[in-house]
Parts: C-alpha cells; sequence; structure tokens
C-alpha cells in the first residue's frame, strides 16, 4: 500500500520545481566577495580599463546626452569573467565547468566560426521550461554533443577565441537565456549551422544578479526573480492560437486566458526579456506598440535600437517589428504540411 502510494506521487516528484543550485563556472568568486573590479574583464577606453563594461546590461558604447549625461547604449548579454591563472606566456588556464545541471545541447569546436569563437550552449530545466547557459570564448572544448553534465563539471578551457579578442583580454563570456523560437531558422529565413542556438534568439538574463539572489535565496526560482524587473514596453499582436513562448514558458501567461481575445499583449525589459503575455481586447492587425517607459533621451538608446521616439512617444523600428516577430506565430507556429500537386 505504502508503496503503491509512493508510486502515485512519483509524476508529480518528477515536476516537481527544482532549486537553482548556481555555481559560478571558474576559480574566480570575487563576484561574492564584492570586488567586481577583480571579478569582470575590463575594455580599454582610451588608456584606462573600465572593468564595468565586463557587465551585464548596458555598459558600453557611452554617449553624451543633453538631458541625460553619458549612458551607455550598447547591451551585453552576459559576463566578461576574469582568468584568475595564467602560464608563463600569458595564456588562460582557468578550468570553465557548468554552472548548473543539464544537457549539452550546442558546440561549436571552430574559432572562426562565430562572434563567440568555440562556444557551449548547456540547457537546464528547473522545472518551468528550459533556460540555457552559454560559455564563450573557449580555448578548448572537453565535452560532446548531448553529454549530460553536473553542476561543477568541467566542460572546457578558458580563452579568446572570437572577434576582438587578445590574450590580455582573454575571459570567459557567460549567459544564461531564455529561448525565443524553436523555429529560428524560419524567422532568419536562411538555414544555420547553429539552429536556435544564436545570440539574436537567446535572451540573456541579469545573471550575475541571479547568481547573488540565488546565494542569498536558495528557494529563488527564475519566474520570480524576474518579477522584480520591470518593463520598459508593451507590444499588442493580434492573436492567433497560443504563443510558443507561452507553451515553453507558462508562467509568463497573466491574466485570463481561457476566454477568446483579440490581441495578446506582452511585455518586454528593456533588452527583451519577455515579463508576460496578457489576453488584450485591442483590436490589431499587427504588432503595435501600447506602452513605453518615458525616459529623457530617445528610447532607441534604452531599447537596442528596437524603438524609436523620445518621452511618451515611440514606435517599433524596423528591427523592432523583426524582434517582435521572434514571438508571434508569423514564424514560429509549425508549418502546415505541404498538399501534393495533383
Ligand atoms: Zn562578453
Amino acid at each position: 500500500m505504502k508503496f503503491l502510494k509512493l508510486l502515485l506521487c512519483l509524476p508529480l516528484v518528477l515536476q516537481a520545481v527544482e532549486p537553482l543550485k548556481l555555481s559560478l563556472p571558474t576559480d574566480n568568486r570575487a563576484l561574492f566577495d564584492g570586488k567586481p573590479e577583480d571579478f569582470y574583464m575590463f575594455v580599454f577606453r582610451g588608456n584606462s580599463k573600465a572593468w564595468t563594461a565586463g557587465q551585464y546590461g548596458f555598459v558600453r558604447n557611452l554617449i553624451k546626452t543633453e538631458k541625460e549625461g553619458v549612458i551607455a547604449t550598447k547591451f551585453h548579454e552576459g559576463l566578461d569573467i576574469k582568468p584568475v591563472k595564467r602560464d608563463r606566456n600569458q595564456n588562460p588556464l582557468d578550468e570553465i565547468r557548468a554552472i548548473a545541471s543539464g544537457q549539452v545541447v550546442y558546440l561549436n569546436k571552430n574559432a572562426g566560426g562565430s562572434d563567440y569563437g568555440k562556444y557551449i550552449v548547456v540547457k537546464h530545466d528547473w522545472g518551468y521550461g528550459p533556460f540555457y547557459s552559454l560559455y564563450a570564448h573557449l580555448a578548448r572544448v572537453d565535452v560532446e554533443l548531448e553529454q549530460r553534465v553536473l553542476g561543477g563539471f568541467p566542460i572546457g578551457t578558458m580563452g579568446y577565441t572570437g572577434v576582438g579578442l587578445n590574450r590580455t583580454r582573454a575571459h570567459l563570456h557567460l549567459e544564461l537565456c531564455m529561448l525565443s523560437t524553436e523555429n529560428f531558422e524560419d524567422w532568419l529565413g536562411a538555414p544555420t549551422q547553429r539552429g536556435p542556438y544564436d545570440g539574436r534568439n537567446l535572451i540573456g538574463l541579469d545573471i550575475a544578479s541571479l547568481f547573488l539572489a540565488a546565494r542569498a535565496n536558495g528557494d529563488l526560482t527564475i519566474p520570480a526573480f524576474l518579477e522584480s524587473a520591470s518593463p520598459y514596453f508593451k507590444v499588442a499582436i493580434p492573436r492567433d492560437g497560443e504563443l510558443e513562448i507561452t507553451k515553453r514558458y507558462p508562467w509568463l501567461k497573466k491574466g485570463d486566458h481561457s476566454k477568446p481575445s483579440n490581441a495578446y499583449e506582452i511585455a518586454f525589459t528593456d533588452s527583451g526579456i519577455p515579463l508576460s503575455v496578457v489576453p488584450s481586447h485591442r483590436q490589431v492587425t499587427e504588432p503595435h506598440l501600447t506602452f513605453v517607459r518615458t525616459t529623457r533621451s530617445r528610447h532607441e538608446h534604452y531599447t537596442r535600437g528596437r524603438l524609436t521616439g523620445s518621452g511618451r512617444r515611440a514606435t517599433l523600428t524596423k528591427s523592432g517589428r523583426k524582434f517582435i516577430a521572434l514571438f508571434t506565430n508569423e514564424y514560429t507556429k509549425p508549418k502546415a504540411p505541404v498538399e501534393p500537386a495533383q
């Protein structure tokens, strides 16, 4: 009887939400020691070294604005982690380890094949959809495709492969991402060796803040972590069946999805992380901006060029519309089988 009870409980246990249990990917622990200047790899700004540009977020391409002073307009999707070990020729020796248990879903062993150089993507599932950690600019890849890895398991060696790097600035570029669409090639309009594991399709989360928050709260989940993020813009799109993104991440659904509605309104952060999908009665025939945060400089600067305008006025740019198409069913719906010609 006891055994039967246990058996009945099993499916529930298997679907349970698991703790994040994140571990840093190298021996560099300065993030936890409150020494960001030792954790992040700098970029040169003139003669000075700016470690802040190694952080996640809008940290690069500084411009002077009339109303808000100097702001950074280029978004950095991950963290650039400094090496802590080098050989006598100054090559980095740091072992790179998986930040959590998962499965290797993509490897680029060809240094010239991408801006990321040699890189690895590991898929994780803590019980609320897939997330992807990405380890770039490696010197060496030590895992095979589809290999299962435990958190802390060595997967490669730090290097400086990829675009715009040299030995001095060798680092690990680390991301933790959501996936926009499995049908990325349809969106791109061309086949790609990377499949969906392309920077344009991976949405990087604020992984340094997540490391710190998960360390402080062992029960933290990513949906709970994202609740503290605020939307920068919202876009209404015609409702045409369930969206792929809410099938993958059902916790994005807010409001009552059981009743019919004309549209969905999707809320995004400034960098493009989807925060919620809410049914809406708006009449729209194409993606339409319904909300924007009011800022004093142009929206291009804060949204990676996806919005244009200033203050309360904003519209989607061409690249903004292309970005929104990653989430609509226009490209992401599985194609109906083609009828054979009679
Ligand atoms: Zn980077």
